[in-house]
């Protein structure tokens, strides 16, 4: 049996846009987080901690989830998403294990759970060039959940949270606050279907693409690799 190849929900939705590439995904499967420039801003991950505290914070005061989740539908209830070593799964025919945590798990009333992934991003339904990726995250969330204690997983959604800039918005004092300002965000639902074979059917490429000896060639008209070249050959002079 091939030794087993751990990657987490989001680089395997990665797999899921048209326009991966796979040397990328190689390197990136190979080198793992070492890679440099991997600079994230801090400020999306503050924002995700603070919805799901607030959510969260609804329940524990109200035992209802915020209104603007209403298109969720009725939930009676959450759980804390476990951590990454407890949320995930062995792909045993191609000893792939797949790891996450989600942000939000949700119990409805019939006792199946809803899986949600909160982006602070402007809303464009399924316009957004990174929905094959969050697609593919979220069943991979499903597909662990129902392996992890999580069974039956009813529904899939994106939650994403906009801020409101507009002059309106802006001009309203409600916003001045004595030691700074304040900022409003709207939420809207994105649906995602379930497709229980998505899963195995990433992890199978996932496993192609890793176990070739050397990295694949780079994608047509990509010109950093060249540049890369470039930049190697310079500094080796
Ligand atoms: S071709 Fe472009 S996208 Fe692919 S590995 Fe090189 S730099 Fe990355």
């Amino acid at each position: 049996m091939a030794s087993p190849f751990r990657i987490s929900a989001k680089n395997l939705g990665a797999l899921a846009l048209p326009s991966l590439c796979p040397r990328c995904f190689w390197i990136q499967a190979h080198v793992g987080n070492k890679l440099p420039y991997q600079i994230f801003p801090g400020i999306f991950s503050s924002i995700d901690t603070y919805v799901k505290r607030v959510v969260i914070g609804s329940f524990d005061r109200h035992k209802a989830a915020p209104s603007w989740l209403a298109d969720l539908g009725k939930l009676s209830g959450y759980r804390i998403p476990p951590h990454h070593t407890k949320f995930n799964v062995l792909v045993q025919d191609v000893t792939v294990l797949v790891s996450g945590t989600p942000d939000g798990i949700f119990v409805r009333g019939d006792g199946s759970y809803l899986i949600v992934d909160y982006k602070t991003a402007k809303f464009t339904e399924y316009q957004d060039e990174l929905f094959p990726m969050y697609d593919a995250q979220l069943n991979a969330y499903a597909f662990i959940g129902e392996h992890s204690g999580f069974s039956p997983v009813s529904g899939l959604a994106l939650v994403y949270t906009e801020p409101v800039t507009d002059d309106r918005a802006a001009a309203s004092d409600a916003h001045t606050l004595s030691d700074g300002f304040s900022m409003d965000f709207s939420a809207k639902i994105l649906p995602v279907t379930i497709d229980a074979e998505k899963t195995p059917n990433l992890c199978r490429r996932a496993r192609e693409i890793y176990d070739l000896e050397s990295p694949p060639e780079p994608r047509a008209g990509c010109k950093d690799c060249n540049l890369l070249e470039n930049l190697i050959q310079i500094a080796s002079r």
